[in-house]
């Protein structure tokens, strides 16, 4: 068993680790709370929760259930079959730090197609209401919150006891292993992808179909879809179309060549994608803002604009990379650095980093259309209550804490030529201010 090099930002601490670990089940049932039982008030969930204590929160927090269970299993043996059986264009990953490099078969798309064509017809023709869905929602993130820290157990139990590659291996604490996971790629026989299973096929997917779920309970509920619900199911969906059109440029993305398969990476794309990611959505079912026709289009316009800015700084790098730097960017011959580098195994390798296009703004300029991507599709809400910024909010922290660890990653990996980076590109996000 290999060592776990993992590289942490300071930030993350056992303290934080824990509290993380301890806080975000609550968070995700109070989230639902305040969107379906509060007016969307956080003022009136902090109230009941003063009043009552830590007995106010047993009392919202929803029990699993059977018909939620089942409800889940439905769907994830579906988009598992999808993941196994659809056909596809067999890709590479990158190369691991030992050596590895791991094979996927891009379905996605398709299976996303299927999937949104197969719910939408099951509500057309009478067969299945979504608006089910959205009122067991309680109820579902409640079996998630517990099913999905079994699964991350089982996980932890697989990387000792059964890794599928050489990129496996314990650091030595249980927290940490459990936390950060112990595989990278860990898989169900050859061809079944655990991680992306978690992060595309569940989490991603369940973005796109609780989109859907929440216009058609709005419907249901008031007899029409109001234009800010649809601008924001629109950019939603824009976005989920946009990641699954590149899904096999994310397998060579931090989440899947990087971070390894704990409650880190699997919960959060098990429970906090579906429950939180969705959150400005789901506030929009019961208060409705109407924003009229140029509002609307203005606030569209700008949100397929970042969408797009977003896509086309992940396809510039990948593009860059995939032809070795013999591309053009903006219409010119890009910039580059070689850098070399020394894997675990002591092989010595290079790799290109681009310094021109989007790549020469800022060393991670691409969160900031990702950023404002967000917020235009919470602004449709308006500004009467906070609850629907809360992913805006939750995102800046966890890209500039992920710009920060790429950096310290690249900085160990690349050494003097990530130095030579930082120089030629000094902002880490937005350029001219971080
Ligand atoms: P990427 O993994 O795509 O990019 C960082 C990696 O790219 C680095 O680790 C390094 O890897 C390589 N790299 C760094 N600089 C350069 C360069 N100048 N030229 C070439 N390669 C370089 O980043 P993310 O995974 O963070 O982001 C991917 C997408 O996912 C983005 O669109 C982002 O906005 C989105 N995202 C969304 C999140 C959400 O929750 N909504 C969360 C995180 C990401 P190497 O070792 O190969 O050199």
């Amino acid at each position: 068993m290999v060592e776990n090099k993992l590289v942490h930002s300071p930030l993350i601490t056992y303290g934080s680790m824990l509290s993380l670990l301890s806080f975000t089940p609550p968070f995700v049932i109070l989230m639902w709370y305040t969107n379906v039982h509060a007016d969307g008030s956080i003022l009136k969930t902090f109230n009941h929760l003063r009043e009552n204590g830590l007995q106010g929160l047993i009392d919202i927090w929803p029990k699993p259930t059977a018909i939620a269970g089942k409800l889940i299993i439905c769907y994830a043996l579906f988009e598992a079959a999808l993941q196994l059986l659809l056909p596809g264009k067999t890709v590479e990953g990158p190369i691991s730090p030992t050596g590895h490099r791991p094979v996927y078969k891009a379905n996605g798309m398709a299976a996303y197609a299927v999937t949104l064509i197969t719910y939408i017809s099951l509500w057309w023709f009478g067969i299945f209401n979504p608006a089910i869905v959205y009122d067991h929602l309680g109820e579902i993130f409640s079996t998630l919150i517990f099913g999905s820290l079994v699964f991350c157990v089982l996980l932890y139990i697989k990387g000792h006891v059964a890794p599928s590659s050489t990129d496996s291996g314990s650091s030595g604490n249980i927290i940490v292993d459990f936390y950060w996971g112990m595989e990278l790629y860990p898989r169900i026989g050859k061809h079944f992808d655990i991680k992306v299973f978690t992060n595309c096929r569940f989490g991603m997917m369940s973005w796109a179909v609780l989109a859907v779920t929440y216009c058609i309970k709005q419907h249901e509920e008031y007899g029409r879809v109001s234009d800010s619900m649809l601008v924001n199911t629109i950019l939603m969906l824009v976005y989920v179309t946009k990641f699954f059109w590149w899904e096999a440029g994310y397998w060579n993305t931090m989440d899947i060549a990087h971070d390894r398969a704990g409650f880190y990476i699997c919960w959060g794309c098990l429970v906090w994608v579906p429950s939180i990611y969705t959150s400005p959505g789901m506030y929009l079912v019961k208060q409705p803002v109407n924003l009229g026709l140029q509002l609307s289009l203005y606030i569209l316009v700008a949100g397929l604009l970042c969408i797009y800015i977003n896509y086309d700084c992940d396809r510039q790098r990948q593009e860059f990379r995939r032809t070795n730097g013999k591309c053009t960017v903006w219409g010119k011959t890009p910039s580059k650095i070689v850098a070399a580098y020394t894997t675990t195994s002591g092989e010595k390798k290079t790799s290109l980093l681009l310094t021109s296009g989007w790549w020469g703004l800022a060393r991670h300029f691409h969160y900031v259309p990702e950023i404002l991507a967000a917020f235009f599709w919470s602004v449709p809400a308006l500004f009467n209550h906070f609850i629907p910024y809360f992913y805006v909010i939750f995102l800046i922290i966890l890209l500039l804490d992920r710009a920060k660890r790429d950096d310290d990653r690249c900085k160990a990996k690349y050494g003097k030529y990530w130095k030579l980076y930082c120089e030629k590109v000094p902002y880490r996000v937005i350029p001219g201010i971080y």
